[in-house]
């Protein structure tokens, strides 16, 4: 096929047939993180690149392997986001809303960009959700955050999910613990692949979260940073621990837990599932102390997560979760002739202005062409007006579903039956629809 009608590579169009879930997840996102007292932010899909390079780290794959980065018209170096946390923490710091109270709680959604190699889990441009919690030290708020994310996965009734939890200490225990590392990988250094041999001098604890089989099988008996950790440091993990445990959610440490990305300290976790095969870590976050001052900010004690969609998706289908229903036509208004076609614009109108989806012929078709198209876009109810139906004001409303028809007065009369049909699906009948209202009194 032609390039200009095939999509790229890692990409992925959401079809309208399947818009809803995505919907429906979105919103679950937004409103639990509501609940806990987060606001949504957002900002560009792309930002200078230095934004990212700087910030998520110079020896990251992401930067060093994955950046969408292009030169635009005015020669600035541009890159699409990878990620949010940079941007977003630009953000706080460019409107000074760190300068207000304390903690700045903030979320996001939307699509990130990263030149991976496409497969199951693995795309180009993705969509993730996160938090960003700035300002909050104290161990309740990395709590707090694993809390969140762990509300919104129950909330979206996904089950099994195992959360891992790590801490990666703070510049100061981590010193010792690359001097470790380096001297743990040095022994093996031709073994690596390239990209983790510069990783040595520079970054060695990189080298634990790269993806090469060879390396990974390196790293699976390098020393761990969790034996390192300073005193405050794992006050604070035994902190995070307790919180968790007071509220009930179970986790395990897991010391192989690095993140991908440089900004961390202390707490990292992840949310990984059995259910999608090798791209299994759906959330993954932890706590950045040092971003907010290495971004021009003051020194603030920050931290968050982000979740990815469409693995999250892939999660809810293996799992069967259920999607509340699309969106369906309560009432398609079949016409006939030029004068039923204004009527059913109005007619239309009304009904939308109440709340039901109403839909008419724009096509110019017969009515039968007119019916056969009200069958297959799943219309509830459907109604023919002609000159007859105007004289009487009155038609003939058909159930779709088990054929039952009534007449009814137009407008008011169509009206009146779609409410009684959606106290019928509630399954309210009037006496209990009387005992809510006067309740709600
Ligand atoms: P991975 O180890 O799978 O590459 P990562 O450490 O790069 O993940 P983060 O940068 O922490 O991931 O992003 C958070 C979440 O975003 C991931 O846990 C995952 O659910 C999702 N994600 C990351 N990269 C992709 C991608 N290329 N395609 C789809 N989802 C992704
Ligand atoms: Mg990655």
């Amino acid at each position: 096929m032609a390039k200009y009608n095939t999509s790229i590579k890692g990409t992925a169009d959401v079809l309208p047939a399947d818009s809803y879930k995505w919907q429906f997840v979105e919103r679950k996102m937004l409103e639990t993180a509501g609940l806990f007292g987060f606001s949504e932010i957002r900002v560009p899909v792309f930002e200078h690149t230095e934004v990212f390079t700087k910030n998520v780290g110079e020896t990251t794959d992401v930067v060093q392997k994955e950046m969408y980065t292009f030169r635009d018209k005015g020669d600035r170096s541009i890159t699409l986001r990878p990620e949010f946390t940079a941007g977003v923490v630009r953000s706080v710091i460019e409107h000074g809303l760190i300068n207000g109270a304390l903690p700045v709680k903030t979320c996001y959604v939307g699509g990130c960009y990263r030149y991976e190699k496409p497969q199951a889990g693995r795309m180009r441009e993705f969509h993730q959700f996160g938090v960003e919690m700035f300002g909050a030290a104290d161990p309740a708020a990395d709590a707090e955050i694993i809390l969140l994310a762990n509300s919104v996965l129950t909330n979206l009734g996904i089950r099994n999910l195992s959360l891992e939890l790590n801490s990666i200490g703070c510049p100061e225990c981590r010193a010792k613990y690359h001097a470790a590392l380096k001297e743990y990988f040095s022994a093996r250094k031709t073994e690596l692949c390239e990209t983790c041999q510069d990783r040595l001098d520079r970054n060695p604890m990189r080298i634990l979260d790269c993806k090469s089989p060879i390396c990974k099988e390196i790293a699976d008996k390098a020393p761990v940073m969790i034996d390192f950790l300073c005193d405050g440091c794992r006050e604070h993990f035994e902190g995070v621990k307790k919180h968790l445990e007071s509220a009930g959610l179970k986790f395990t440490v897991n010391p192989k837990i690095v993140r991908g990305l440089d900004y961390y300290t202390k707490t990292v976790f992840e949310f990984v599932s059995d259910d999608i095969g090798a791209q299994s870590t759906v959330c993954g976050g932890g706590r950045y102390d040092g971003l907010v001052g290495q971004m021009g900010g003051p020194e603030l004690p920050s931290l968050g997560f982000a979740m990815g969609i469409e693995r999250l998706l892939m999660v809810m289908e293996a799992q069967n979760a259920e999607f509340p229903e699309a969106k369906t036509i309560d009432v398609y208004i079949a016409t006939m002739g030029e004068a039923a076609k204004l009527e059913a614009t109005k007619l239309c109108m009304d009904l939308r202005n109440e709340g039901f989806t109403a839909v008419t012929d724009v096509a110019g078709r017969s009515v039968k062409a007119q019916m056969k198209y009200a069958d297959k876009i799943g219309a509830a109810f459907s109604t023919v007006i002609g000159d007859d139906e105007l004289a009487s004001d009155r038609c003939v409303l058909k159930n779709m579903a088990n054929g039952e028809q009534h007449e009814v007065r137009l407008s008011d009369g169509i009206i009146a039956a779609m409410y009684d049909h959606q106290l019928d699906i509630l399954s309210v009948d009037d006496e209990e629809l009387q005992k809510i209202l006067d309740f709600n009194k």
